[in-house]
């Protein structure tokens, strides 16, 4: 398959997924989303095929750009939901079914097994406004593995809080939430994330640091992104140790060794942005 051909599978796909859960549940809203959503990676990894050198970075900022607003703004708008995932959890604990369910079972646990945390590096709306700081990183890892771990404590308080909420404190969540405060608590825990987001970007020199540190969903993304079908994978060009996919990466991960060994990078931090693949200089990852 020639590399425009491979360009417009996201957009086949996103047309696919979305056609079919407008034929299952009937909201037209799927029709605008998953193509749009296709259509915006399939532009993003046209531009890093068609730009030069580290312009080739801007195909995947050009991409979670274009998808935030149809992400953040259009889908919890129109719905009227929360698409955090206390809110997701909220209702499911309630027994409710939502179209945060849906997003959910798409970009965070079955899309995984497919394309990996490829959620992350293309389409999460926190990303969005992070990969566009003004911030110059340093090419060494400024977030420890200890720190990591603050991530485990982010996702029990996601989950505690909204069983709290229901088995302590008795929230009415069809009375009280549903359509009603859903879209405030959306928009509130948005803006805290970002805020959070954005001083500890600054503060590391990190653009990523909040997804390494505080993310509950890098979490529930790397259970399923175990079994990822699609990583990076070295090709039968020989490595030169240059070391400029390591110094590339915006999650850390130790590339080189991968591919040096011949081996898929099997790190559930990768976020699959492809700038290690974009930026090697001999071809030696694909
Ligand atoms: S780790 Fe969290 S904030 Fe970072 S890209 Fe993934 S979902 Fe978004
Ligand atoms: S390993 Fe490559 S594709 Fe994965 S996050 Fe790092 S640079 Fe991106
Ligand atoms: S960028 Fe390519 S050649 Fe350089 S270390 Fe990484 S895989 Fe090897």
């Amino acid at each position: 398959m020639n590399s425009l051909a491979k360009t417009t599978i996201p957009a086949v796909i996103g047309t696919v997924v979305g056609g079919s859960l407008y034929a299952a549940i009937g909201w037209w809203g799927f029709l605008l989303v998953f193509p749009w959503i296709g259509a915006a990676v399939s532009l993003g990894i046209h531009l890093q095929q068609r730009l030069k050198d580290e312009k080739k970075l801007l195909g995947r900022k050009v991409c979670i750009l274009l998808i935030l607003p149809a992400l953040l703004m259009f889908v919890p708008l129109a719905n009227r939901e929360n698409f955090q995932l206390e809110g997701v959890i909220l209702i499911i604990l309630a027994g409710y079914f939502s179209k945060g369910f849906i997003h959910y079972a798409v970009a965070k646990i079955f899309g995984p097994l497919l394309w990996g945390r490829g959620f992350c590096g293309w389409a999460c709306w926190t990303a969005a406004v992070l990969d566009w700081l003004p911030i110059t990183r340093h090419k060494r890892p400024t977030v420890s593995e200890k720190l990591k771990n603050i991530r485990y404590l982010s996702l029990f308080l996601s989950i505690i809080i909204p069983v709290a909420a229901i088995y302590v404190v008795g929230y009415d969540v069809k009375g009280s939430y549903i359509g009603k405060a859903e879209l405030t608590w959306m928009m509130a825990g948005n803006l805290v994330y970002y805020l959070l987001a954005i001083l500890l970007a600054f503060y590391f020199t990190d653009q990523r640091a909040f997804c390494k540190i505080l993310c509950p969903v890098s979490l529930v993304m790397k259970v399923p992104s175990q079994f990822a079908c699609n990583r990076k994978q070295p090709t039968k060009v020989q490595c030169i140790e240059c070391g400029l996919c390591n110094d590339s990466c915006p999650m850390d991960v130790d590339v080189m060794s991968y591919i040096t060994r011949k081996s898929p990078v099997a790190d559930t931090e990768c976020i699959s942005c492809n700038s290690c693949k974009v930026l090697c200089p001999v071809s030696a990852i694909r």
